[in-house]
């Protein structure tokens, strides 16, 4: 398991353990000592809150289990979801206590995301398949309004989009160039995807693979030269392996 990876969920198992803790807090001062009614209100809050920790165990362990083994546990996919969308504030809370940057935690929750989405096997339809690329990657000279109709674009080569569409053209996908989350969940609504590919940073990333859950979001991020929302770049090939993977994957992507 790489670096990376490591650090997501080892702040997600600190999270956990930080759960337990207090639960075993309470019931050992709290609970304990009162005798009165406030002894049965605590004692079904702990009951609710165990049942919240059981289920967030089960999706740590298919976390870690589908890393690990390269395999998915369909069973295990509630618990995955339930535990990344709910805890990841939490996880980012407890980063900064320990003062890593939220940054550096988003790119390793992208990572371990990528790895959820590849453990799933099959193939599916390009029909099904929407690539959402930033509107910060077009040229900043560029006067062509893309986000509303990416056909407005002139291939010229100053920037990544002409290449990119041409990538989705032959592949058959859906492609959009989204200026933020509005427009991007206009273009889930509206085309009613399988799957994503995204480009963006880690923080656009994480933020549209959290909206988007339980949808499958491959997050492939993209290189500022410039700096953030600037001109920013990426590499048509990790695109292209990217819908490669839903569409061919070594064949091993199932449709949720
Ligand atoms: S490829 Fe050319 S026309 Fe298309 S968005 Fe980039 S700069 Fe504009």
């Amino acid at each position: 398991m790489g670096v990376r990876k490591r650090l997501y969920l080892g702040l997600l198992s600190a999270t956990l353990l930080l759960f337990g803790g207090t639960i075993v807090y309470i019931w050992l001062t709290v609970f304990q000592r009162d005798g009165g009614l406030l002894r049965y209100f605590f004692a079904a809050a702990v009951i609710v809150v165990l049942f919240v920790l059981l289920i967030v165990g089960l999706g740590f362990a298919g976390i870690v289990l589908s890393i690990v083994s390269d395999r998915s546990f369909k069973v295990l996919d509630g618990p995955i979801n339930f535990t990344v969308s709910i805890l990841y504030p939490v996880v980012i809370r407890l980063g900064k206590l320990f003062k890593i940057a939220q940054d550096k935690i988003q790119r390793s929750f992208v990572e371990v995301n990528n790895q959820l989405v590849k453990a799933r096997r099959g193939s599916m339809n390009p029909g099904r398949l929407l690539v959402l690329l930033p509107h910060c990657l077009q040229d900043r000279d560029c006067t062509n309004r893309i986000t509303t109709n990416e056909k407005n674009c002139r291939r010229c080569g100053r920037c990544k989009v002409g290449d990119l569409l041409a990538l989705g053209e032959r592949y058959g996908v859906h492609v959009r160039i989204a200026t933020g989350g509005t427009l991007a969940r206009e273009a889930v609504k509206q085309l009613r995807p399988k799957a994503i590919v995204a480009v963006a940073c880690e923080r656009d990333l994480t933020s549209g693979i959290l909206d988007c859950i339980p949808l499958p979001v491959l997050g492939v991020t993209n290189e500022r030269p410039n700096g953030p929302c600037h001109n920013t770049t990426v590499r048509p090939e990790a695109v292209e392996n990217a819908i490669l993977f839903f569409l061919k994957g070594g064949n091993n992507y199932v449709t949720p």
